[in-house]
């Protein structure tokens, strides 16, 4: 019951854990960018940017001189041979007739020349046919994702497919004219491949989205399109990826996973590179990270419900750091981008959950059994004391009986008195065995008829000597008629003890009052009242427990164990019967026994014992 009751703790708190960390992607881009930037690459680039800057805009007639600065910029660039030129500059449109022909005459003597293009409204806004690279598949799309909750661009679709027409990405389509290898897609892993390069990004809406390594900024050579001849050198052989970088003309900016802005023509460069160098980073499959998560929740449920103490918290702690650290660290150094959150949330969630559940646990185990201990050694105190006083009356007369020679009488009263004290210590003994065998439900109660009001009336004669010695009045209020089924010594017992219990704890001098009430319907109530130190309403839900005691009991000074009401409660119900109690702290108590009974018409005749 208590494993149930755990398991459940531990898969509530997973279920909370996994649905808050479906929320909180911002974290995971958070945990994202700075793994990132702890593992930013060092390769040695591949591409460089020729940026249509301020400065070109400045000195060759602004924005509207765009197409003869291009196709000035293209002309020094065959110069400087590079392996190839990505523009990323639509030429959707036609301009100034003159300017466009000098463009495409340009454009015509670049090699390996790559062309933008992108889906706008309704459709692809490609380059005009007068502009296009003959062999259409140099033309690839120069889209990005950005991210919705903080802006950051971390991907870029490598396809796009719209319009019954489908684009690759410029970087890719860069990078199969660096290879002279086709972009395919491979049948058996489904990946992206160019020649024998595997690219794995997977399919479906996402577009095959490629996490774009960023290079700390500036490691991509940016030349200015003022400054190709003067830095040729490092042109030469390079992918070169041309484009806008101005901020007064650029309209494609983004941000990169370091907080900084560049320009997309940048972007695509990167995203070159990252294919160039094969060094992917790849998404974990949501199932796996269910996967993940779960074995973490288990883990954290074992933990707590195996050990405890400081192993428990050490191997939790490990099971923390290895989840909210490691674990994302580690793949991540691998290639695999796994979600921060998940695995983090519920290692923390799961160890909080089930450490609570077993430190209550624990607790509430250690200190029923502590104080059931106490009780019990108490109740064992009780029993030698309620032994020692018969056994030390056959002690004694048996010692007196064999040490001198006593007249006939003498000792004959001395062997009635060690014969009715052994039976006492017998009757002791056996209420005690009775009763553990009566509450493990090993005993059958015994099925005799007696009368109600012989028991009444011998527990008043036993009880009457100590309520002598306190001046304490008893009365029957009246007569008892009804007879009772079952076990005569068990009940006299349940019913001498609730009367011992009225003098025990009422104050000299009060009164203690017996009276019966029968229904119709063959009940017999039988209440045992007194004027004593009582009980408040909290203390009367435990006083039928095992050696429970009130504080006031306690101070009293009275000695008891706890344990007799417990005993009265157990022989009522075995009887079929139930036992109430109203009190009221400092004014007395009632305590009611409600028996079937086989009733007659009872008098009302009032009996004083005393
Ligand atoms: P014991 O008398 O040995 O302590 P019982 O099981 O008979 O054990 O009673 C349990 C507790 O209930 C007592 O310790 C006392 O605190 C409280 N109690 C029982 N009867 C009375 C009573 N008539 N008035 C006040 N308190 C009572």
């Amino acid at each position: 019951m208590a494993i149930t009751r755990y398991a459940a703790v531990v898969a509530l708190c997973f279920v909370a854990a996994f649905a808050l960390s479906t929320v909180a992607q911002r974290l995971d881009n958070y945990a994202y960018d700075l793994m990132s930037a702890r593992s930013r690459p060092d390769w040695e680039p591949q591409s460089v940017v020729v940026a249509i800057d301020e400065q070109t805009f400045e000195a060759k007639g602004g924005t509207r001189s765009m197409r003869p600065i291009l196709s000035e910029a293209l002309d020094e660039l065959r110069a400087a041979s590079p392996s190839l030129v990505a523009i990323d500059i639509i030429l959707h449109d036609a301009g100034d007739p003159d300017e466009d022909a000098r463009l495409e005459r340009s454009l015509r003597a670049t090699p390996n020349l790559i062309m933008p293009c992108e889906f706008v409204g309704q459709a692809w806004e490609d380059p005009l046919p007068r502009f296009a690279p003959s062999d259409p598949r140099r033309i690839g799309h120069v889209e990005w994702s950005t991210d919705r909750l903080d802006g950051v661009t971390r991907q870029i679709p490598l396809v796009h497919e719209e319009a019954h027409q489908q684009r690759w990405a410029l970087s890719l389509v860069a990078l199969s004219v660096a290879r002279a290898q086709p972009i395919s897609v491979s049948t058996a892993s489904n990946d992206v491949t160019v020649g024998n390069l595997a690219i794995p990004v997977p399919g479906g809406k996402d577009r095959r989205p490629l996490l774009i390594r960023y290079l700390p900024y500036g490691r991509i050579p940016k030349i200015s399109a003022l400054d190709i001849d003067k830095r040729a050198g490092e042109i030469r052989g390079k992918a070169v990826f041309l484009g806008v970088t101005a901020l007064s003309a650029a309209r494609d900016r983004l941000v990169d996973t370091y907080g900084e802005s560049i320009s997309g023509v940048e972007a695509h460069a990167l995203a070159f590179e990252t294919l160039a160098h094969a060094d992917f980073l790849v998404r974990a499959r949501d199932y796996s990270v269910l996967l993940v998560s779960l074995v973490i929740a288990a883990a954290a449920g074992l933990i707590f419900g195996l050990l405890s103490g400081w192993p428990a918290y050490l191997l939790d702690a490990a099971l923390l750091a290895f989840a909210s650290y490691y674990l994302p660290v580690f793949l991540f150094h691998r290639g695999i981008v796994f979600p921060y959150t998940p695995p983090a949330a519920v290692a923390w969630l799961c160890s909080i959950g089930a450490g609570a559940y077993q430190y209550i646990f624990v607790r509430r185990q250690l200190e029923r059994t502590e104080s059931e201990r106490s009780r019990y050694q108490q109740a064992i105190h009780w029993a030698a004391h309620e032994m020692r006083t018969p056994l030390t009356a056959i002690q004694g007369s048996s010692e007196i009986m064999t040490r001198y020679q006593l007249p006939h009488e003498k000792q004959s009263q001395l062997s009635e008195m060690i014969h009715s004290e052994s039976k006492r210590l017998s009757r002791i003994i056996q209420t005690f065995l009775d009763v553990e065998r009566l509450a493990e439900g090993q005993m059958e109660l015994k099925r005799e008829l007696f009368e109600a009001g012989d028991i009444v009336a011998s527990c008043l004669k036993r009880v009457r000597p100590i309520a002598d010695r306190k001046e304490i009045q008893m009365t029957l209020e009246n007569p008892v008629e009804a007879t009772l089924i079952g076990d005569r010594e068990l009940m006299e017992y349940a019913f001498y003890n609730l009367l011992t219990n009225a003098v025990k704890y009422s104050p000299a001098r009060t009164h203690v009052r017996v009276f019966c009430d029968s229904e119709d319907g063959g009940e017999l109530r039988l209440s045992v009242q007194d004027e004593g130190m009582g009980m408040d309403s909290k203390e009367l839900k435990s006083i039928f427990k095992k050696f429970y005691r009130t504080k006031r009991a306690e101070a009293s000074g009275e000695v008891g164990t706890g344990i007799g009401l417990s005993i009265v409660e157990q022989i009522v119900t075995h009887h079929g019967g139930h036992i109430g109690v109203t009190s009221e702290p400092g004014k007395g108590s009632c305590f009611t026994i409600v028996m079937k009974a086989q009733v007659r018409a009872s008098g009302n005749a009032k009996t004083t014992d005393r």
